[in-house]
């Protein structure tokens, strides 16, 4: 990352995304990163500077630890949730956004239940968990048979999408996505390969410099 500050972060995520993304959403995040922290902050989270990394993709370490981990956040953000008096609920799967005759949003359905509301929020993650869905929209991710897998939560089968799509959303940045390469056959995340690993296309020959940002790596790797 050039500097660091909004723009930087900006140009850096674009530019190592291969401007395949969009912009204003990328934008938005690198303008709401700093604040974002402060605010964790503000509610009790400490972030010790000595504790700051680099994931492996920055020239500096803007990655940020917090004292306790993400156990820590989970648990300042719970707090908030309390004392604004906002009611949770867990272990409810959404199937349906409920419009009303002008096909506005008006709220949320899960199974006989129906939750009123003046605006929703589609926050279901991604669609890695449901092989279907990466066939109709990333199918780059599945040509690789066996030999490509996914990690992450089990409930992300792309729900958020096909709720949206019933309620008349288009659904954009099809093939969009990013495929991590590991040496090994273990089926983990380590996307830091090692420094002895030579990487070969089909005819035997070196074609990539093996500790490139891993974003760049998939790319390369996958194209
Ligand atoms: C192994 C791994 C390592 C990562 N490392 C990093 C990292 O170092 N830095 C980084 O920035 N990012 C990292 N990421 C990515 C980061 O975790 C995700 O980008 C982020 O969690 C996405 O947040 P989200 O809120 O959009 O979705 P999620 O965190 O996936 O949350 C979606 C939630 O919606 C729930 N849900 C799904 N469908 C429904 C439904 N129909 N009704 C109700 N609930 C539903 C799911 O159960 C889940 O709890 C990593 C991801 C993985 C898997």
């Amino acid at each position: 990352m050039r500097g660091d500050s909004a723009d930087g972060m900006f140009e850096y995520y674009m530019t190592l995304n291969q401007y395949r993304v969009e912009a204003s959403l990328a934008r938005r995040l690198c303008d709401e990163a700093a604040p974002g922290l402060h605010w964790l902050q503000e509610l009790g989270v400490e972030f010790p500077a000595q504790d700051l990394y680099a994931s492996g993709v920055e020239s500096i370490p803007p990655g940020h630890t917090a004292r306790g981990n993400g156990a820590a956040i989970a648990a300042a953000l719970e707090a908030e949730v309390h004392k604004r008096d906002i009611e949770v609920i867990t272990r409810t799967r959404i199937e349906q956004l409920i419009l009303d005759d002008s096909k506005r949003v008006r709220g949320i359905r899960s199974g006989s239940s129906v939750v009123k509301a003046g605006a929703v929020v589609i926050t279901t993650g991604g669609f890695g968990a449901n092989p279907y869905l990466l066939q109709q929209h990333y199918p780059d991710a599945t040509r690789h048979g066996s030999a490509a897998w996914y990690i992450g939560n089990m409930n992300c089968v792309g729900d958020g999408l096909e709720i949206a799509r019933q309620a008349g959303a288009d659904i954009v940045g099809h093939n969009r996505g990013l495929l991590l390469t590991t040496p090994n056959f273990r089926k983990v995340l380590e996307v830091f390969v090692p420094g002895w690993l030579v990487y070969v296309n089909r005819e035997g020959r070196r074609f990539v410099k093996e500790t490139a940002e891993y974003a760049v790596m998939s790319g390369v790797v996958g194209a």
